[in-house]
């Protein structure tokens, strides 16, 4: 979440800036800014609100050619989203600027050391003190930008993406990374810095990932980067295989409904090249495991947080039905602080859409730590989770803008499906139900096809609902991660509360709740316990409760059902990725109704990369 932008060239500093913020736009902040050197002074404008509320005052304040700017969208941890707490901090001369993306943890100490020496915090931030600990750094002799930040990093304790600008050296910026994403892109005669290479993406496609522990000098001709002990770094750099496009609308009215609508064709990307209809199997050549470590596995955990913990449950359950290797999904904002006990025959896999996550990446590395094997499922190329697993799946889902996921959590489960066939034909599943789920995946995305086309029907039932303060999502085995993800989407954007149950456990306690105003949505797939949502059905419409069917199934007349949503059958398990599809868009039409702000939800950030 949150973004940082620099540049340093003899473009138009601020209109860069101002562009690569609105790039960032997707990821969620509260406020913005903007600054640059000019005549031995920082000049800077900050707002809150949205970056197009910092074009005005950037057009009158900043005018005129800088050499160098860093730019920032803040989304507040220490501090509310005021202007004097927005990003670039200064220190008290005005000489340093900073933008930070993450959190210092000593901080608060910091603070009281600063005030203790007579400067001066005009902020409630955790950030402001770098700024102050640099200026001191440069004050007490320091040899050059990149020397006084890295002794004023050694001086903190937590994560960062940060970029540091000194008016005296107005043509340089300094960047560094520990736990918070930096990239540079290197240009023709010019040079960008940002946390995302979708700020940048549009001006270069070379770029250069620092790792953690590295800073950079950038000039406008050149970057050079370096250690936190001092040794010089040699980085060369790549090409950005993240496409660049993807980031505008096309015709559509926002981002969710293209991300939705490029579902089928994201699944045929992500299936391309895997499905091995001959052996009933698929190849998945991202992981480096061979058939008999794959057939040595004793456990899989998945974990990831938000819609992708729920991805990593409907993985977890393909798994155990396919392969039956006991499997389950964990929330890793969880598992990082469970102290996770890891054993040598389990396969860990970090799910994540930005693969930029704070808490799955922390997860990763706490099970590195001990170990453990782990690999990535990530959708951005390049992204922390993605190199710091070094093998996977990626997602193949191309760009995602809408803070709530929709094609990119589809090829999760979809990867998963393709994980499951692979792991279940080293073992027990047979070549024929290892052909028919083949044959299944091949047809899926013309099935989606088939949902997306059927917008009016469900915007209608959304429509009827729109005013319900609460409702209901069950699910019962195959269904309940589908529920799950459902309730946390109509959450995410109605901002209606939504609570998802497994059918079995609603008469042991939740069906106190249901009567007129209480709408549930039950998702029933056509396989082997169909019977007992259909007795879920009837314990709600005996409560007056509606009840919106989302099923696969063939449902008997004579079940009291409300609405129903009919979605094409494949196969017992993979009719819930299908499932989930008309949930994705009951969401987005009951946020519509209610006039809501469908790609930037209130509260929340499309990577959350603050832990
Ligand atoms: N911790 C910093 C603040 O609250 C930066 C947050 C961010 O990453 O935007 O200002």
């Amino acid at each position: 979440m949150c973004g940082i932008v620099a540049y340093a060239g003899p473009g138009d500093t601020t209109a860069i800036l101002l562009e690569g913020l609105r790039r960032l736009e997707y990821r969620g902040y509260d406020s913005a800014g903007v600054a640059v050197a000019a005549r031995r002074k920082i000049k800077r404008v900050r707002v809150v609100g949205r970056v197009e509320e910092l074009t005005d005052p950037v057009g009158a304040d900043l005018t005129g050619s800088y050499p160098a700017g860093i730019a920032h969208t803040r989304w507040a941890s220490h501090g509310p989203a005021t202007t004097a707490n927005c990003h670039p901090h200064t220190d008290g001369s005005g000489r340093i600027a900073i933008a930070h993306n993450g959190i210092l943890d000593n901080a608060e100490q910091l603070r009281a050391e600063i005030t203790a020496a007579g400067g001066v915090l005009t902020s409630d931030t955790d950030s402001e003190v770098l700024a102050h600990l640099i200026a001191a750094q440069l004050e007490a002799g320091a040899e050059s930008l990149v020397a006084a930040t890295s002794a004023a990093l050694d001086r903190v304790r937590g994560t960062y993406g940060v970029v540091v600008l000194d008016a005296r050296e107005p043509d340089t910026i300094v960047a560094a990374r520990h736990g918070s994403p930096v990239v540079i892109g290197v240009g023709d005669g010019e040079m960008f810095i940002a946390s995302d290479p979708a700020a940048i993406a549009h001006h270069t496609r070379k770029v250069v990932y620092l790792d953690d522990g590295e800073l950079a000098t950038v000039t406008a001709g050149d970057y050079a980067t370096i250690t936190r002990d001092s040794r010089r770094t040699i980085k060369a750099p790549v090409e950005l295989t993240a496409a660049a496009e993807g980031y505008e609308l096309d015709g559509y009215p926002d981002f969710m409904t293209r991300e939705m609508h490029a579902q089928p064709e994201a699944m045929r990307r992500a299936l391309a090249g895997r499905l091995d209809p001959r052996w009933g199997t698929t190849r998945l050549d991202g992981i480096l495991l061979d058939a008999r470590e794959l057939r040595s596995l004793r456990r899989v955990t998945i974990f990831g947080c938000g819609s992708a913990y729920y991805a990593a449950e409907a993985g977890a359950l393909l798994i155990e039905q396919l392969a039956r290797i006991p499997a389950e999904a964990q929330p890793a904002s969880e598992l990082r602080y469970r102290n996770p006990v890891v054993d040598s025959d389990t396969l860990y896999i970090a799910v994540s859409q930005s693969g930029e996550t704070a808490d799955t990446l922390v997860a990763v590395e706490e099970l590195q730590r001990k170990g453990a094997r782990v690999i990535g499922c990530v959708n951005v190329v390049g992204s922390s989770i993605g190199r710091a697993c070094g093998q996977g799946m990626f997602l193949h889902a191309g760009p995602e803008v809408s803070v709530a996921s929709t094609k990119a959590v589809t090829n999760m489960t979809l990867s998963f499906a393709m994980l499951a066939v692979l792991l279940g034909r080293i073992r027990d599943l047979s070549p024929a139900d290892g052909a028919r789920l083949v044959a299944g995946l091949e047809k899926l995305p013309a099935q989606v096809e088939q949902i997306l086309a059927d917008d009016e029907h469900i915007a209608q039932i959304a429509r009827t609902y729109a005013n319900a303060s609460r409702m209901f999502f069950l699910g019962q085995v195959r269904g309940w991660p589908v529920a799950r993800e459902g309730a946390q989407k109509l959450k995410e954007i109605s901002y209606i509360h939504a609570e998802a149950y497994p059918g079995s456990e609603l008469k042991h306690g939740p069906l106190a709740l249901i009567d007129e105003s209480m709408p549930s949505v039950v998702v029933i797939p056509d396989d082997d316990v169909l019977e007992r949502n259909l007795s879920t059905i009837e314990q709600i419409a005996a409560r007056g409760g509606p009840v919106i069917a989302v099923t696969s199934a063939e449902l008997p007349k004579s079940a009291p059902i409300t609405h129903m949503i009919r979605v094409p059958h494949n196969s017992p398990e993979l009719d819930p990725i299908l499932l989930t599809i008309p949930l994705q868009m009951f969401a987005y039409h009951t946020a519509v109704a209610l006039g809501r702000d469908v790609d930037k939800p209130r509260n929340l950030a499309k990577s959350v990369t603050v832990a």
